[in-house]
């Protein structure tokens, strides 16, 4: 593990840290709670103070469904959450979902330690109700995007540092858009937590990043 994370990076007005779903329903006692979710808030605050202070912009995401969701297990009879299901076109799955983060409800809401002050901007994403969006990007059909490209793009943007939740979804697929959109793209995993489902996939999704390139950053990677 030694010697992975990049040093003394300098935050300039070209930067985005992109803030992946710290709602609710994805914190413990939230209805997809990840492990731990809740640790990661206080450093993602400091570390967006520190990018607010440099003219870095700073983006969230939200998860932000329909109540007839087709990601949730619930609206497929006989299915339960954790169940393997893709559909036709790849917009929903591998894997079905408890209901969350269904819009205008208190799960959907950012959670209330976030310091939802330093957003520049809020990219709601998963909004239509037959496709699922786990990057921030775009849709999972590929076909959709949620304007978070043309708005980066509309300040210059050149590298972008993803963190939040979870690891292996959300903030995985995120930073695969950002790396084929041509983005400078740095996965800062210890302000991330996974869900790990099915068994393996957040190394999978690590070595995967690895692979292609991804760099990786820490809490004291920043000058
Ligand atoms: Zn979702």
């Amino acid at each position: 593990m030694q010697n992975k994370y990049e040093k003394n990076i300098q935050i300039n007005n070209k930067d985005a840290l992109i803030i992946i779903d710290i709602q609710n329903d994805f914190i413990p006692g939230g209805t997809l709670a990840v492990n731990e979710g809740d640790l990661i808030i206080d450093d993602i605050n400091n570390l967006a103070k520190k990018f607010k202070d440099n003219k870095a912009i700073i983006v969230l995401t939200q998860d932000w469904h329909p109540k007839n969701h087709l990601s949730f297990a619930s609206n497929h009879e006989g299915k339960k959450p954790g169940d393997e299901y893709i559909s036709k076109n790849g917009a929903i799955g591998p894997v079905l979902w408890p209901d969350h983060c269904v819009q205008g409800t208190n799960g959907a809401k950012f959670h209330k330690d976030l310091n939802t002050q330093l957003a520049n901007k809020i990219i709601q994403k998963g909004i239509r109700h037959k496709v699922d969006s786990y990057s921030g990007f775009r849709d999972n059909d590929k076909k959709t995007e949620t304007g978070l490209r043309k708005y980066l793009n509309s300040k210059n943007i050149q590298r972008i540092f993803i963190c939040g939740l979870a690891l292996d979804y959300c903030c995985y697929y995120t930073a695969m858009d950002g790396l084929e959109f041509g983005y400078e793209v740095y996965f800062i995993d210890r302000l991330t937590r996974g869900v790990d489902l099915p068994e393996g996939n957040i190394n999978n999704a690590l070595s995967n990043m690895k692979k292609l390139g991804i760099k990786f950053a820490d809490i004291d990677s920043f000058r």
